[in-house]
């Protein structure tokens, strides 16, 4: 039986989504590894995230973010802010 790749210690008994790995339950998140979910954009959950918001630090994807300067801002501050802007 193949053994989970992210602790090398338990029976794998799903495979990763996004990078095909063999993960035991405990290193399972939904049908993600932990390591990819981990990596995943926060606004959309289904994507791998390209950078960092910054503005609350969560990861984003290219389509959920987007660019201010050298910065990256996810759709959910986008939000945020364009109602504070919107009198
Ligand atoms: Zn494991
Ligand atoms: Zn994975
Ligand atoms: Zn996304
Ligand atoms: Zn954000």
């Amino acid at each position: 039986m193949a053994v989970c790749e992210i602790c090398g210690d338990l029976p794998a008994t799903v495979t990763c989504r996004t990078c095909g790995r063999a993960v035991c339950g405990l290193d399972r998140v939904g049908d993600l590894c932990g390591a990819c979910a981990e990596a995943i954009c926060a606004v959309c959950g289904t994507r791998l995230s390209i950078a960092v918001c910054a503005l609350c630090g969560r990861p984003v994807c290219r389509s959920c973010g987007e660019r201010r300067g050298l910065a990256r801002i996810c759709a959910a501050c986008i939000g945020v802010h364009a109602m504070r802007h919107a009198r």
